[in-house]
């Protein structure tokens, strides 16, 4: 582990990674990178490069863990074994055990799990690699794997933490100051300004408090627009793909409508003489072969003599084609 920085803030205000105070690390975030999964998301900040991905809503088994009148929600949290310097032992530990806890609790507001009795929502954050601020990373990456899912939610939750370092408050702590700092403070938040998590390391004195969740409710508002961002670009595309294939479909349709005009101008089936209804069948039987004239003749008898023997639509219109003929 690398030594306590002496200072974390310099006189230019700047933190050692050269963010403001209230600057948060770079994030980007991109959607349906898994296949098997219903939904998923790959979000790195900063350092932090997390994988979610959502299995569901489909029905839960063992029976007996079911609830009649609602789905239940699971959340996974989980450190990859190489996701930190010293390595993570695999497997749940109590850290792990308490993040998934907390982190499934933060979607409690949102997702309409009425929608889905007796089923059950997966969500899995693999930490693939971790540089503070971790838990906060993997609730942002779940909430749009969930959106990749169709998972009904009333909104998008957004998670940011806000800590302490040379006495002052700082928003989205980096490592060092997550490891040396007197505070941390992760929140989670639903587009409506809601706080569902909100946990504290260390110490804050209640001003500070007060002005470290209006630090961290400004960082989830940033958070939540790049959020959205992402979804628009991912489903915006979409949408512009359909959009382009109905400009296609209705193309086709005015051609097609148009021919069938310049069908019902030129070939009014009442006005037909034989010869025409001769010469269109040869053109339909034409092949690269030439028209044996047999053949030829014997679909003249079959046009002029058999057609209202023809079942289906074909004899349909052949007898209709023939009743014209008689009057
Ligand atoms: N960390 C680690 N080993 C662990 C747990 C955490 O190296 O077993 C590091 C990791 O970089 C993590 C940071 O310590 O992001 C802060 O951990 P914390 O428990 O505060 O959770 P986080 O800030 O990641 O939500």
């Amino acid at each position: 582990m690398a030594n306590k920085p002496e200072k974390f803030i310099d006189e230019n205000g700047l933190r050692l990674d050269g963010r403001a105070v209230d600057e948060i690390r770079p994030m980007t975030i991109e959607i349906g990178v898994l296949s098997r999964a219903d939904g998923s998301c790959y979000l790195e900040w900063g350092k932090n490069k997390i994988l979610a991905a959502v299995y569901g809503p489909r029905e839960l088994h063992p029976r007996r863990m079911q609830k009649p009148d609602e789905a239940i929600v699971r959340y996974r949290y989980n450190m990859a074994a190489f996701s930190v310097e010293d390595r993570a032992r695999p497997g749940p530990s109590r850290r792990s055990i308490e993040i998934s806890k907390v982190s499934r609790d933060a979607f409690a507001p949102i997702i309409m799990t009425k929608y889905y009795p007796s089923a059950v929502i997966d969500i899995f954050a693999e930490v693939l690699q971790a540089d503070a601020g971790t838990r906060t990373a993997a609730i942002n990456a779940a909430s749009i794997a969930l959106a990749d899912a169709g998972i009904p939610m009333k909104g998008l939750i957004s998670a940011c933490a806000v800590g302490k370092v040379d006495g002052q408050l700082v928003l989205d702590l980096s490592k060092d100051e997550d490891n040396y700092g007197n505070a941390d403070l992760p929140i989670a938040m639903t587009q409506d300004g809601e706080i569902s998590l909100l946990q504290m390391d260390g110490n804050l004195t209640k001003e500070e408090f007060k002005k470290a969740l209006e630090m961290a409710s400004e960082g989830c508002r940033q958070i939540l627009e790049i959020q959205k961002e992402a979804l628009k670009r991912k489903f915006a595309s979409h949408e512009e793909v359909v959009e382009s294939l109905a400009e296609v479909a209705d193309e086709i349709i005015e051609d097609v409508q148009k021919e069938i005009e310049l069908i019902d101008e030129d070939f009014e089936v009442s006005e037909l003489e034989d010869e025409d209804v001769i010469e269109i069948t040869i053109a339909k039987t034409d092949t690269s072969e030439p028209v044996d004239k047999a053949q030829e003749e014997d679909f003249t008898e079959f046009t002029e003599d058999e057609s209202s023997n023809v079942d289906g639509p074909e004899g349909y219109e052949a007898d209709k084609a023939g009743e014209r003929h008689e009057q």
